[in-house]
C-alpha cells in the first residue's frame, strides 16, 4: 500500500519537529501539521519568551542593586512595551527560521488542526493525507479551572504573552513551575504581586529545601502571598479591577489581572483519536509503551501529551530517539527518564536532578539516605541591600553514597546544574563530587566541598 508520507507528526512543537527533523535526514518523507506556528508552546508562549521577561527581571534587579557597587543610578522606568516588542520580533525570527529549516529538510507544512479519519489517514483544512506512520505530539494548554465561577475574567500564562501593557497589580493563581516564575517575573519588573496559593509552600512535591527556601526568598522580594487560599469566585468591581474571592469567605481586591497557572490540560479533543481505534486515559493523556508506541502499532505518541514530564528537551529526545528506531536500527535507543534535570526560572532559579530527601527515602529505605547541605549568602550579595539566599542539598545513598539527588536554589542554579546532572547520569559517588577540584570563589564549590 503506498501513503502520501513515511510519516506524518501532528503538532509542531519541541517533539512534532524533531521526529520528522531526524526522519526527513534518513531519507524519509514527512509531513507536520500545525494550526498555529511552528515551534509550539515553547518558542511562542513558553520557555522562550519566558527566558527573555526572565532577564528583563534580571537587569532589574542589577539595577536594584548597582547603587550598593558605587553606579550612581536610578531606575526611573520601565517600559514593558519595548521588552514585548524586542521579543516578539527574536521570536518571529524564529520561526521564520523554522520556516525555512523545514522547506530546507523537504518537510510539508501542513496548516491547521489534523484529526484521525483512520489509523493512517489525517484530515488537515479539509484535505486527506495519508502516512504509514503517524506521530501524535500536539502539546497541551493551560488549564483554567472550572469548578472557579467567573473564572475566564482571569488570564493564563498565554495571556501573560499577550500582556502589552504593564499590570500595575497582579495576581498569579498556582505555586507550580509557571506560577513561581511568572510571579518572580512581575514583581521584578515592578507590578505588586500577590501569589495565591491553596497551600503555605510552593512547587508540591519537590525537595522541602527548594520549597522553603524559594518560598522565603519570594516573600522577601516583596511578593505577597495568599496561604491556605481556595478561590472560589472573581468578580469585575465597577472601577474595573477584579476581585478575588476564597472558599472560606475571604476577598482581596483591586487586581488589574488575575493569572491562572494551575497546570495544563493535553490537546487531544481535535485529534478525533476514535476514529484511529485510540482513546486519552483518565488523565487525558494518550498511553505508550517504552517506544513511544500507543496501542495501534503505527501510532505513536511523544511530548506532553504521553504524561511524561512536560519538558522541552524531553519531547525533543523523545523524537530523535525515535526516529533512530524507525529509520536508523537503533532500537536499543530508549528515553530514560530516571534522573531528568530541570530548572525552574523563579528569582532565584531553582536546578534539581533526581529524587528529592523524602522520594529517596521512600525508595531507598529511611536509614540508607544521607544528606549534606549548605544555605549561605552569595558574594554577589555581600554587601547589597537586598540579599537572597543560596541553598544546596545532596541526596546519597546506599554504603557506596551514591549521588541520587542534587537540588540549587539560588543565583546560578540555572547554570549549575547541567554538569551536575552528568555526574549524576553517570552514577557518580560523594566520593566522586569530592574528588573534583572547586572553583573558587562560586557557589558550586559547595556541592565538591560538602561535609
Ligand atoms: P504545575 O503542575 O507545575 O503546578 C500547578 C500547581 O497549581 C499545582 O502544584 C497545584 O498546587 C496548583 N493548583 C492546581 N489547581 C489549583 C487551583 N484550582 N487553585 C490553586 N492552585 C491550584 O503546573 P504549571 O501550570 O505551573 O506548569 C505545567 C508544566 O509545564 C510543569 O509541570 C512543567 O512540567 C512545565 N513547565 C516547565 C517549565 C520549565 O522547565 N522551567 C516552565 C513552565 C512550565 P497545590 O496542589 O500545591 O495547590
Amino acid at each position: 500500500m503506498s501513503f502520501d508520507y513515511d510519516v506524518i507528526a501532528i503538532g509542531a512543537g519541541s517533539g512534532g519537529l524533531s521526529i520528522v527533523e531526524r526522519a526527513a535526514e534518513y531519507g524519509k518523507k514527512c509531513a507536520v501539521v500545525e494550526a498555529k506556528k511552528l515551534g509550539g508552546t515553547c518558542v511562542n508562549i513558553g520557555c522562550v519568551p519566558k527566558k527573555v521577561m526572565w532577564f528583563g527581571a534580571h537587569i532589574a534587579e542589577a539595577l536594584r542593586d548597582a547603587p550598593d557597587f558605587g553606579f550612581d543610578v536610578e531606575q526611573k522606568g520601565f517600559d514593558w512595551a519595548t521588552l514585548v516588542a524586542k521579543r516578539e520580533q527574536y521570536i518571529k525570527n524564529i520561526t521564520t527560521w523554522y520556516d525555512g529549516y523545514m522547506a530546507d529538510k523537504g518537510v510539508d507544512v501542513l496548516h491547521g488542526w489534523g484529526s484521525f479519519v483512520d489509523k493512517n489517514t489525517v484530515l488537515v483544512d479539509g484535505k486527506k493525507y495519508t502516512a504509514e506512520t503517524i506521530v501524535i505530539a500536539p502539546g497541551g494548554t493551560p488549564l483554567i479551572p472550572q469548578e472557579t465561577e467567573n473564572a475566564d475574567l482571569g488570564i493564563s500564562s498565554d495571556g501573560f504573552f499577550a500582556l502589552t501593557e504593564q499590570p500595575k497589580k497582579v495576581a498569579v493563581v498556582g505555586s507550580g513551575y509557571i506560577a513561581v516564575e511568572l510571579a518572580g517575573v512581575f514583581q521584578a519588573l515592578g507590578t505588586d504581586t500577590t501569589l495565591i496559593s491553596r497551600k503555605d509552600l510552593v512547587l508540591r512535591g519537590f525537595d522541602d529545601m527548594i520549597r522553603e527556601t524559594l518560598t522565603d526568598a519570594m516573600l522577601e522580594s516583596g511578593i505577597t502571598k495568599e496561604y491556605h487560599f481556595a478561590v472560589k469566585k472573581l468578580e469585575r468591581a465597577a472601577d474595573g479591577t477584579l476581585t478575588i474571592y476564597s472558599t472560606d469567605g475571604q476577598e482581596i481586591h483591586g487586581f488589574d489581572q488575575v493569572v491562572w497557572a494551575v497546570g495544563r490540560t493535553t490537546l487531544v479533543e481535535p485529534l478525533a483519536l476514535a476514529n484511529a481505534g485510540l482513546s486519552a486515559n483518565g488523565r487525558g493523556f494518550i498511553d505508550v509503551d517504552e517506544n513511544h508506541k500507543t496501542a495501534v502499532d503505527n501510532i505513536y505518541a511523544i511530548g506532553d501529551v504521553t504524561g511524561q514530564p512536560q519538558l522541552t528537551p524531553v519531547a525533543i529526545r523523545a523524537g530523535r530517539y525515535l526516529a533512530e528506531r524507525l529509520y536508523n536500527n537503533k532500537p536499543h535507543l530508549k528515553l530514560d527518564l530516571s534522573s531528568v534535570p530541570t530548572v525552574i526560572f523563579s528569582h532565584p532559579p531553582v536546578g534539581t536532578v533526581g529524587l528529592a530527601e523524602h522520594d529517596a527515602r521512600k525508595e531507598y529505605g529511611h536509614d540508607n539516605v544521607k544528606v549534606y547541605t549548605s544555605s549561605f549568602t552569595p558574594m554577589r550579595y555581600a554587601f547589597t541591600q537586598h540579599q537572597i539566599k543560596t541553598a544546596l542539598k545532596l541526596v546519597v545513598a546506599g554504603e557506596d553514597e551514591k549521588v541520587v539527588g542534587i537540588h540549587i536554589v539560588g543565583d546560578g542554579a540555572d547554570e549549575m546544574l547541567q554538569g551536575f546532572a552528568v555526574a549524576v547520569q553517570m552514577g557518580a559517588t560523594k566520593a566522586d563530587l569530592d574528588a573534583t577540584i572547586a572553583i573558587h570563589p562560586s557557589s558550586s564549590e559547595e556541592l565538591v566541598t560538602m561535609r
